[in-house]
């Protein structure tokens, strides 16, 4: 692999907060979805089934995204997003130890636990000069 830098925390990070998916990806992504429901065909209604259906792909690009399975086709995104859009994702990273915090508004991290909590000081600001 040539992403030493995308480890899975961050790669689930931008799976999650910034992944701006392709057309494709996104028609691959909603076909994963009602295959997977209509797995559980029983539990949903006609008429949903039918919407199901009506998802899903047979477009060559978009099946081959998903050839390899959806765990596959996640690592594939993500990559993509990661070379294409490096520079302008928002990535809520540690200012510790420069990791990815779990979600976007996380003010601790996951790996030093480390604290960026902004201190409530509404006190002491009148009194200093
Ligand atoms: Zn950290």
């Amino acid at each position: 692999m040539e992403n030493k830098e995308l480890y899975p925390e961050l790669a689930d990070y931008i799976w999650n907060y910034c992944c701006h998916m392709t057309e494709d990806e996104q028609t691959a992504w909603r076909h994963n979805r009602a295959v997977e429901r209509l797995a559980h065909g029983n539990r949903i209604g006609f008429h949903k089934h039918q919407n199901q259906e009506q998802q899903l792909s047979k477009d060559e690009a978009v099946l081959k995204l998903l050839e390899n399975g959806y765990d596959n086709f996640k690592t594939l995104v993500v990559t993509r997003v990661w070379n294409e859009q490096k520079p302008e994702l928002k990535l809520n990273l540690c200012p510790n130890c420069k990791r990815i915090a779990r979600t976007p508004s996380a003010k601790q991290c996951r790996f030093c636990l480390h604290s960026w909590r902004e201190k409530p000081n509404k006190e002491s600001s009148s009194t200093s000069e």
